[in-house]
């Protein structure tokens, strides 16, 4: 049992609204408490609102929770991947290879530098970038690969690396859903030359928004601590020469620092990490336990040698003709008051990928196809018992008229 199984996620509000039989379940929730209250207002009242120690503090524990060298926090996963791909030197008609199932971020954060992405198909049955059809896209102008350990499973980082090191490529992980998780005993955070995670209030751990980038590398990271202060030099000894007004920009960046209030949340949140994970992972197992029964839905098949940190749990729709039968099946779930969503419409098919990169349908079929198929159920670590039974009896019920 851990604590935050019936501490509701409503703790801290006038009224208890997981009480009532049909209110709503998100997908997704934060799950704040007393002590992450405590730790804001005491940095609130602190000297420091932005760029004081607790920005330091959280980079530390981040790094030291995943085993890193390096943790850069900035104010979004969005800014986390943009930093990556600059800490790297992605620039201008550079070629980056993502996965088409992800959030728009994944791929936007290569054209914020002037690359291009490309999209490669996923793996039917995970959806994790499948490495042989990333390396089918491979030309003399790639420069990296991004794996999203979608859904909170890590990619075959193995493969990954392999293919990364055949031609020449820097590699990323989109690990955005998936702090806590690890691939062969190696925790995401690790796995790849840079990885961003988010803290947006879905995500594992929450700082309302934010973001961090962990590296082995000094370099790259102090490139993107560069980045994240618009390009300005940190170079202390230069201050100390010149006089200490002195600064000097020299490239351009960005404003992506995160404040003190918020990396205070991050910091009492992390503390946290290990019992959500253990939430979210129980709710998962009942979900699946559950779908045993069910032939026409089933959920996302996991890997061997993964522990999976189930940011989201996704199922997905059996058979032929699969598209109408997910629309009944997610209207009738949401009919209930259980907040399903759809995690992802592949990338590709999004307009401004159509007109600026001439992507179109039929580019990654298997994307394509699941994107047909898919809901994610709710999971977040202030679930109760009550609401995991009320979406399995929902969706066991409505299985059979599927
Ligand atoms: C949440 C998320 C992001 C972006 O994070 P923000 O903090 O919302 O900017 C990027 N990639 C994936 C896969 C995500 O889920």
């Amino acid at each position: 049992m851990n604590a935050y199984r019936n501490n509701s996620s409503t703790a801290g509000m006038p009224s208890n609204l997981a009480d009532v039989p049909n209110s709503p379940i998100p997908y997704g929730r934060q799950c704040i408490d007393q002590e992450d209250m405590h730790s804001v207002l005491e940095a609130l009242s602190s000297d420091y609102l932005t760029t004081g120690p607790k920005v330091a503090e959280f980079e530390n524990a981040l790094a030291h929770k995943v085993g890193t060298a390096y943790a850069v926090a900035v104010n979004s996963g969005t800014a986390a991947l943009h930093c990556a791909m600059y800490g790297l030197g992605i620039g201008p008609g550079d070629e980056v290879i993502v996965p088409s199932i992800t959030f728009a971020a994944t791929a936007n954060c290569v054209v914020y530098r002037g690359g291009i992405p490309v999209f490669a198909d996923v793996d039917p049955h995970t959806l994790l970038l499948d490495p042989e059809k990333a390396e089918a896209k491979i030309t003399a102008r790639t420069k990296a690969l991004i794996g999203v350990d979608y859904a909170g499973q890590p990619c075959d980082w193995d493969a990954l690396h392999a293919l990364a090191c055949r031609h020449n490529l820097s590699l990323v992980a989109d690990s955005c859903h998936a702090l806590g998780a690890a691939y062969k005993g190696r925790n995401a955070g690790t796995l790849a030359d840079v990885t961003a995670f988010s803290f947006h209030p879905v995500k594992h751990i929450t700082t309302g928004e934010g973001g961090m980038v962990t590296t082995n590398s000094r370099e790259t990271a102090q490139r993107m601590r560069q980045f994240r202060n618009h390009g300005i030099s940190a170079d202390h000894h230069t201050r100390a020469q010149e006089g200490t007004w002195c600064y000097d920009m020299v490239d351009l960046g960005f404003n992506y620092r995160i404040t003190d209030f918020q990396c205070a949340l991050g910091i009492s949140q992390l503390k946290k990490l290990d019992a959500f994970l253990h939430r979210r992972r129980e709710i998962a197992a009942w979900y699946s336990q559950a779908l045993l029964d069910a032939d026409r839905v089933a959920p996302l098949a996991l890997n061997k040698n993964v522990q999976h940190a189930y940011h989201l749990f996704v199922v997905a729709v059996q058979g032929t003709h699969p598209a109408d039968r997910r629309r009944r099946l997610f209207e009738h779930l949401r009919q209930a008051g259980i907040l399903v969503n759809v995690h992802y419409i592949p990338v590709h098919l999004h307009t401004y990928y159509r007109h600026h990169y001439e992507t179109a349908p039929g580019q990654c079929p298997s994307a394509e196809d699941a994107y047909n198929r898919i809901v994610s159920l709710p999971i977040h670590p202030g679930m109760r018992d009550s609401e995991v039974a009320r979406v399995i009896d929902t969706l066991m019920n409505f299985s059979g008229q599927l």
